[in-house]
Formats: C-alpha cells, sequence, structure tokens
C-alpha cells in the first residue's frame, strides 16, 4: 500500500495536512462564512451559500439519514446539494455554470475513470471551490457483497484517480460514497480505516431515471418539503439534472431555504461547534416518500446516460426502516410483552398510591411483578454509550 501515490490517505494526520494545504491553494471562498448572494458578483438574486460546515469524519464517520443514524447537522431549511458519476464534461460545465451563477458550492463525489478521462474536469471542480470527494474507481453495483480485498482496490484507485487529476492531490476531501449507495461493512470498515467519511443521503431526485427534468425538479421540492432540509442527492452526469437545477435554485430561493458548503476539519480549522444530538436522524413523518435505488447491473462508463434507464422492477430497497417498524410484531407468541412495556424507561415510576390498598393484603404474583415495575432499580441506567455505540455500525 505504501508504493502507492494514494498512501497518505491512511493517515488521518497525513490527510488533514494535505488538505490543509489544498484548502488555501483553491481559494479562500472555502473557508469564508459563506457568499451571501448580496455577493455573487453579476446576480443580485443569486440564492448564494449562507455558511461553511466543517466536520470531523473521525467523530462521524458515517452520515445520511437514508442509511445511517446520523446525517448532517443541518438547521431547519438548510440544504447540502451533492453530485455524483462526474466528471463527464457535457453535463459536469453545464452543472458548473449554473451553480456559479447562483454562488452556490457543493459537494461532488467523482468516479475515478471519469476523473482519468477527464482531468481538467475534476480541476474545474476544485478551482470553483466545491467540494471534491469520491465514489470508487468503476462504480461497481455490488459493494454490498464485496469482500475487503474486492473494496480496497475500488475505494483506493478512485482516490488515486482523482488526486491524480487536481494540481493539488491535497485538494481532495476525505468523503466517499458507495456507488448506488450498496453499503456494506467491508466497505464501511476499509473507510474507516482511512479516515474517510460516508455519505449516503437525505433524500434523492431520481435523476438516473428515465424521467423528465420537470420531474426531478418536482421530486427534488417534494422530498425536501417533506424533510425541511437535508442532503440532496444528484448526478452530473445527466441532460434532465441540469434541466432542473437552475429551476430546483429558484425555487430553494423561493421558498426560504439555504445552502450549506461541506468541508472537512483541519488542524487550523475545527470542526463547527455541534452536540452529539444534532447529527441524530428524526425522521419528519411515516408518510415521507421512501425513496429506492435501482439496483441495475454495472455501468457502462462510456455512455453513463444507460445508468438511467432503470425500471421500477430494478430497484432494491436502500432505504430500512426502523427496526421497530421493519417487520409487523407476531401475534403470537408475545412473550413477556408486558413486563417490557411496564419496565420502559419511558414510562414514569407508578405512584404509590395505587399499591395503598388494600394494605394488609400479602403480595399476589400479579402485585408482586407491579412492584417490582415501581423500583426504580429495574430502571435503565442513562446511555452515555450512546454516540460510542453509533460508532460501532
Ligand atoms: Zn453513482
Amino acid at each position: 500500500m505504501r508504493d502507492r501515490a494514494w498512501a497518505w490517505v491512511g493517515s488521518t494526520s497525513s490527510w488533514v495536512a494535505l488538505l490543509l494545504g489544498a484548502l488555501t491553494a483553491v481559494g479562500s471562498g472555502l473557508g469564508s462564512p459563506g457568499a451571501a448572494a448580496a455577493e455573487c458578483p453579476g446576480h443580485p438574486n443569486a440564492l448564494g451559500t449562507s455558511r461553511v460546515l466543517v466536520v470531523d469524519p473521525q467523530e462521524h464517520p458515517r452520515i445520511g439519514a437514508m442509511q445511517y443514524k446520523e446525517t448532517l447537522p443541518l438547521r431547519d431549511h438548510e440544504v447540502v446539494l451533492t453530485f455524483d458519476d462526474g466528471p463527464v464534461p457535457k453535463y459536469s460545465n453545464q452543472v458548473l455554470q449554473i451553480l456559479a451563477d447562483e454562488c452556490v458550492k457543493a459537494t461532488f463525489f467523482t468516479i475515478g475513470r471519469q476523473a482519468k478521462a477527464d482531468p481538467e474536469g475534476v480541476r474545474k471542480l476544485a478551482a470553483a471551490g466545491h467540494t471534491v470527494g469520491t465514489h470508487s474507481q468503476n462504480h461497481p453495483l455490488s459493494f454490498n457483497r464485496m469482500t475487503l480485498d474486492q473494496v480496497k482496490p475500488e475505494v483506493d484507485q478512485g482516490i488515486a484517480s482523482t488526486a491524480a487529476a487536481l494540481s493539488d492531490p491535497s485538494a481532495l476531501s476525505p468523503f466517499f460514497r458507495v456507488p448506488g449507495l450498496l453499503r456494506g461493512e467491508a466497505v464501511e470498515n476499509y473507510a474507516g480505516t482511512l479516515g474517510l467519511q460516508m455519505w449516503s443521503a437525505d433524500f434523492l431526485a431520481d435523476d438516473w431515471r428515465s424521467i423528465s427534468g420537470t420531474k426531478v425538479y418536482e421530486l427534488a421540492i417534494k422530498r425536501l418539503e417533506a424533510r425541511g432540509k437535508g442532503i440532496l442527492l444528484l448526478h452530473d452526469i445527466h441532460a434532465r439534472t441540469v434541466d432542473a437545477l437552475p429551476k430546483i435554485l429558484t425555487e430553494l430561493k423561493a421558498k426560504g431555504y439555504r445552502i450549506v458548503h461541506v468541508v472537512a476539519a483541519t488542524p487550523d480549522r475545527p470542526a463547527t461547534p455541534t452536540e452529539p444530538d444534532d447529527w441524530l436522524v428524526h425522521r419528519p413523518s411515516d408518510e415521507t416518500p421512501v425513496a429506492k435505488w435501482p439496483a441495475i447491473t454495472p455501468v457502462d462508463l462510456a455512455a453513463a446516460d444507460t445508468r438511467a434507464r432503470a425500471t421500477l422492477d430494478d430497484f432494491g430497497v436502500l432505504d430500512p426502516l426502523p427496526a421497530s417498524r421493519a417487520a409487523p410484531k407476531p401475534a403470537w407468541p408475545r412473550p413477556a410483552l408486558r413486563l417490557q412495556t411496564a419496565t420502559a424507561p419511558a414510562l414514569p415510576a407508578p405512584s404509590a398510591d395505587l399499591f395503598a390498598w388494600p394494605p394488609a393484603t400479602p403480595l399476589t404474583a400479579q402485585r408482586r411483578q407491579v412492584a417490582r415495575v415501581e423500583r426504580p432499580a429495574v430502571k435503565p441506567a442513562p446511555r452515555p454509550v450512546r454516540m460510542a455505540s453509533l460508532k460501532r455500525r
């Protein structure tokens, strides 16, 4: 591993040091509080970027409400734009121009082979001040089944190819998104050893499907409105996305949404202060449409648009429900259900008066059970280990 150009990725401190150099190289806008619309030259009505959110991948290694318990600590009406699968000059350049016209910063997850084919395209992303992460070398839609030996070259080469394309390889951010969001234990563990932050998403706009740009726009806004904030996953390789993006940005502005630009922490730029709870996913409603992802065959990178031609039959389930709702409870047997309910920590201890009558009656078996519930000893301790348990995922 050490003989590879990207070996420095294996050391978080090296990563951070190199990234720090990159941040000064790609422009002061990256570390600024954000370009307000009023600061967007020639575009007085631009949406702008409201703030920069600095995140520490080590503290929060897996994010995205679609698949993880944590997501970015966004405030209400804050949106993070992400674009996968590029660069493809025909479309990526248009996406860059649309974002520039609105002074909006985004995060791009590049495919290694695309970066090798269009290294100038990768440099344009960084030069424009966007965050650049990676998305594997060849975009195999099998990460959920891959062994560590299969995962490593895909992740490593994707990083190497993108880093090689950049004028300053350290401009690459330690952010990684699994192709097709097909998360798996091997890739998650390996990403952890590299100090990468795994990015799922909070909502999709289905722009890989054969739908119109208008439909992409409608889905993006509808799903954002359902959540109120979040990470939107788009692709900078489709005409329909190019068509939808200006309308999406215009609507975001009209509805009072604000764009947040996400960058990784460095020694000189600590993570934005947050509370642990800020990162926890809180689903807004069970009525939120559950987005699916197409489980299509491996991508033909020479014809990236073919990825859009998934049918409904190709869809896999990538938005698992919480365990409590994942499957209906069996009607029978329901062992110890009453005791579990009675000892749930959310329930208040019963009033002592409840047990005061008849005072002289010996405890029946039923009352012994209730009495056990009353004793505070059965209450679980507070859960200070919550964050630690999250990190074990
Ligand atoms: Zn992809």
